[in-house]
């Protein structure tokens, strides 16, 4: 397995634990988007308004993943791994995925909806 792979299921294995989703699905990525990356699998919907499907006229095929701040893109056909297609390769793709994930913590950590409060 390449290591842009790896790091695609990694992360996918990252956003279902915070997700709470099927981790059966790591192989294929997962639908997840915040401000630092999004991530959508392989899509068969076939549905006319799909930017994965059936992008608008002058518009391109969405990405799978797409780091917003690098640029970089990635398309598969299916499952993660398989005929891949790059773009914007970073020269440090470790500090992208360690960008993404510490996005999920940020998430995860996220401010504190509760303000239930006992001393009121
Ligand atoms: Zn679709």
């Amino acid at each position: 397995m390449d290591l842009l792979t790896a790091l695609l299921r990694d992360l996918t294995s990252s956003i279902c634990q915070i997700t709470g989703e099927d981790n059966s699905i790591y192989g294929y990525g997962i639908t997840y988007e915040n401000d630092v990356f999004m991530m959508h699998p392989y899509c068969w919907c076939e549905e006319e308004n799909c930017p994965w499907c059936n992008p608008k006229e002058g518009e391109r095929i969405a990405p799978n993943f797409y780091h917003k701040k690098s640029g970089l893109r990635v398309q598969w056909y299916k499952y993660i791994g398989r005929g891949t297609e790059i773009e914007n390769m970073p020269d440090d793709i470790l500090s992208v995925f360690v960008d993404c994930k510490n996005s999920l913590e940020e998430e995860k950590n996220g401010p504190d909806v509760c303000d239930f409060s006992t001393n009121k």
